[in-house]
């Protein structure tokens, strides 16, 4: 994600995941057990907080595999599968604590999460998030 990134509505969000599956969608339909084509069986809901006062509920497609019955929900490497928030709320959170020098209290009250959380949730965020900026701007 370019820095300043924001998204200013929740049909942006789906658009995007759209937009991942179209290019994803062929190389991740392979099961990865026995290479048969897998079949598209439903979504997933799952909550993502995409901005500082929003949270939706997005529905991620899932893959299944007749003959090993398995089934794949398909995260875009955007929403990381235990967090609630999105990517670039993360990398903003970590941004502004690691660059900027803003206090955690700051932080947290701009994403309106409480200081206990942010406090448990920033070593783990900065750890990943180097390897998901990569990812992301593939
Ligand atoms: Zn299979």
């Amino acid at each position: 994600m370019q820095s300043g990134f924001s998204i200013t509505a929740f049909e942006a969000v789906c658009q995007l995941y759209t937009q991942f599956l179209v290019t994803m969608l062929p190389a991740l339909r392979p099961c990865p057990g026995c290479h048969a084509p897998r079949e598209i069986q439903g979504c997933r809901r799952r909550a993502l907080q995409w901005a500082a006062d929003q949270i939706d509920f997005i529905a991620l497609t899932r893959l299944r595999c007749r003959a090993c019955h398995t089934v794949e929900t398909l995260f875009p490497p955007w929403i990381l599968p235990y967090e609630l928030a999105a990517l670039w709320i993360l990398e903003a959170a970590v941004t502004a604590v690691a660059v900027d020098g803003h206090s955690l209290q700051q932080t947290a009250d701009r994403w309106h999460w409480s200081l206990a959380w942010i406090r448990a949730h920033l070593r783990p965020w900065i750890a990943v998030s180097p390897e998901f900026r990569a990812l992301v701007a593939q």
